[in-house]
């Protein structure tokens, strides 16, 4: 009999967390999950798979226009925002379901409810005290606002999904993955979009030739990008939201959506006064086995601010379990992660940056831009870009980025050969598939830039 009520208590129910709780139980241990939302967390109830879907639903637009070139009979479809969010919800309340199940299925005892840390092996959960001999603070982050006034007139990512309709004319804050990917979204669906963004350039950090190509194929499709400029005051107007820009600019829009960051959700939780360290941003401090400053609570996922991506969560997850339960010490691979940004088109990168490899050591760049075949022929002025960065002392391919429909798909699968150390010579081995557009990532034979 164990001196603990559980061997493993995991506070927040989503990726990672579920993830964990169901590893364990698989192999004996004895679990408990308190999760004060909904099951799935943030990429599944408000973030990746929400957003996946409204993708999906923005693309049809272009659809239509290119279905006519090539030769279909059809009219411009009238998107219906209620029908297409009647079956959003319903998808999310059914993948809400399946993972409860899993846990239940898996032996994990869940707690609808929030849960806070009381001390090195114990959590509050229903006003009860709770003991583990491990906790995992799988509590993920919620994006923020900036501290400005009226910022409340604002929405974050997280209202999206719940508007009773889609406004007419929206402003965009940010030019980071979030900001970027829902201009596109909304841009698709009709809505007249207006981006500001504080720097010279969106997506900051990523390849510098595939940022000013998003952002030309942005501006291309209908989106007002204003660089160098950030909202300076906002206020109510007659059920609309009147702005005055950094840049003199006043204009009046019917929702203006904050896409400038997240925070960790550690408010609250009791860490500190347990002794768990946390980070300036509220992240909880921890070391490559995800272990925090107190040796029986460890964290993954967004609330540690690593790699906030939520197949890292997951890896981070299994890891705990293999270190904490499978006597395994396991560390979390965060090297060469492949990812995607969901814009229009999509971006797929995996690896250094032209920039960042630049002054690292000698490198050959390898880049091509064109029209592709099926946009060009309906008469559209898409340009897609396939770039690799290669060192000229090993040969490895340093970076890949791919700007084109579809990048997200490409991207796992190159991902592959760069995870492996694959040389350019490599990928000049390899046959292209022809005619594709990815067939180009292996027919790239001269450098454009060396240095
Ligand atoms: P990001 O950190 O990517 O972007 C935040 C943006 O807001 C930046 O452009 C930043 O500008 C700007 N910003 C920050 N503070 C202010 C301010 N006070 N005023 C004006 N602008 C401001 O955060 P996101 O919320 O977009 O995404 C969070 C994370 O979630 C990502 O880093 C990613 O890990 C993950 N994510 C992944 C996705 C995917 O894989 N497809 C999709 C969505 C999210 P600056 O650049 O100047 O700092």
């Amino acid at each position: 009999m164990s001196e603990f009520d559980y061997d493993l208590f995991v506070i927040g129910g989503g990726s990672g967390g579920v993830r964990a709780a169901r590893v364990a139980a698989a192999g004996g241990a004895k679990v408990a999950l308190a999760e004060e939302s909904r099951l799935g967390g943030t990429c599944v109830i408000r973030g990746c798979v929400p957003k996946k879907l409204m993708v999906f639903a923005s693309s049809y637009r272009e659809g239509f226009s290119e279905a006519r070139a090539y030769g279909w009979d059809v009219e411009d479809g009238v998107f219906q925002w209620p029908v297409f969010q009647g079956h959003l919800h319903e998808e999310l309340t059914r993948l809400e379901g399946v993972y409860g199940k899993l846990l239940v299925n898996s032996g994990v005892e869940v707690f609808d409810s929030r849960a806070t840390v009381s001390g090195a092996h114990s959590v509050r959960v229903r006003g009860e005290e709770k003991t583990a001999k491990h906790i995992l603070v799988a509590t993920g982050g919620r994006p923020t606002r900036p501290d400005m006034p009226n910022a409340d007139l604002g929405i974050v990512s997280d209202d999206l999904f719940d508007l009773e309709a889609l406004p007419e004319r929206l402003l965009v804050i940010g030019g980071g993955y979030i900001a970027c990917e829902f201009a596109c979204i909304m841009a698709g669906l009709g809505v007249e979009v207006t981006q500001y963004y504080r720097g010279a350039q969106i997506l900051r950090g990523f390849d510098e030739e595939a940022r000013g190509l998003i952002s030309e194929m942005m501006i291309e499709q209908g989106i007002d990008m204003h660089l160098g400029t950030n909202i300076l005051e906002m206020s109510e107007d007659g059920g609309k939201i009147a702005v005055r820009s950094t840049a003199g600019h006043e204009e009046t829009f019917d929702k203006v959506l904050f896409a400038t960051g997240r925070a960790p959700n550690t408010d609250g939780l009791g860490l500190e006064e347990v002794g768990v360290e946390l980070g300036r941003g509220g992240q909880v401090i921890v070391d490559e086995y995800s272990q925090t400053a107190v040796p029986s609570i460890y964290a993954i996922g967004d609330v540690t601010d690593r790699v906030n991506l939520t197949p890292v969560a997951i890896r981070e997850g299994m890891a705990f379990v293999e270190t904490v339960f499978n006597g395994n010490p396991t560390p979390v691979d965060h090297e060469l992660i492949p990812s995607a940004v969901f814009t229009t088109p999509e971006y797929g990168s995996i690896g250094m940056t032209e920039e960042a490899a630049r002054e690292q050591e000698p490198i050959e760049v390898y880049c091509t831009s064109f029209r592709p075949m099926q946009t060009a022929f309906a008469g559209k002025p898409l340009r897609v870009m396939m770039k690799l960065i290669v060192s000229k002392e090993s040969r490895k391919i340093l970076g890949c980025h791919i700007v084109a429909p579809a990048a997200g798909e490409m991207i796992q699968l190159a991902g592959i050969a760069v995870k492996m150390g694959a040389t350019k010579e490599d990928f000049d081995r390899t046959v292209a598939v022809h005619p594709t557009m990815s067939e180009e990532i292996v027919t790239m034979r001269d450098p454009i830039r060396t240095s």
